[in-house]
């Protein structure tokens, strides 16, 4: 999967790659996938959402310039994977998830990859979660129409925002960066299509 899928796509970091290399992805999907677990595209995980791409996975870390020992937020913990290569490179991981099936799968997983430094919580992500902020990075894994307001607001000086922002069906990995004066500075990366961000400050109210 790094060899193929990530490295010869260009991709290079190489904290971001071991992370990839020392998280065993079977444990995040589920039973009946575990034969795809390693292939180059999305899987089903219930409840209508997917595990991301590995690519999608490795690239918005990347792009989140993790800090060692730094303060991280993920909006929508799915499978808990992302979360899971996110923890190897941070201090401490806070994660969302609005459905609470979806959050108590995902801490399983973590528990079986041995993973201690995440912890899962069940809400609406499109808010953040403002009394654990600031965070040092916040890696969005759903689509936004646009960039959540709030979510900017909980960036640490420095920190920076990874986000697919667009229409339902194909969106844009945007990065917002904010500087040590609070300047705030945002670039577009690649094309990608993510299951939309529900919620306040997403594509409208939780059901
Ligand atoms: N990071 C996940 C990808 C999950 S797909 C992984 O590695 O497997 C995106 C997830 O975002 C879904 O589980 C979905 O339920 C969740 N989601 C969507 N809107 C949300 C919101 N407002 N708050 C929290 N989670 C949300």
């Amino acid at each position: 999967m790094v060899a193929a899928q990530l490295r010869a796509r260009g991709l290079a970091d190489a904290r971001v790659l071991e992370a990839m290399e020392r998280v065993p992805r079977e444990l995040f999907v589920p039973d009946e996938s575990a034969h795809e677990a390693y292939d180059d595209s999305p899987l089903p995980i219930g409840a209508g959402q997917t595990i991301s791409q590995p690519y999608m996975v490795a690239l918005s870390t990347i792009l989140a310039r993790i800090p060692v020992g730094g303060r991280v937020l993920e909006i929508g913990t799915g499978s808990g994977y992302q979360a899971a290569i996110l923890a190897q490179l941070a201090g401490q991981v806070v994660s969302i998830e609005r459905h609470r099936a979806l959050a108590e799968s995902a801490r399983a997983a973590l528990g079986a990859a041995g993973i201690t430094n995440v912890e899962v919580r069940v809400g609406d992500g499109s808010l953040g979660v403002p009394e654990r902020a600031p965070f040092d990075a916040i890696v969005v894994t759903a689509a936004a129409p646009k960039i959540p307001p709030a979510l900017v607001l909980q960036l640490a000086p420095g920190g920076r925002l990874v986000i697919p922002t667009g229409p339902r069906d194909v969106q844009r990995l945007q990065v917002v960066t904010r500087g040590h004066s609070g300047e705030l500075r945002i670039d577009d990366h690649e094309a990608c299509r993510y299951v939309p961000l529900v919620g306040a400050q997403g594509f409208g109210e939780l059901n």
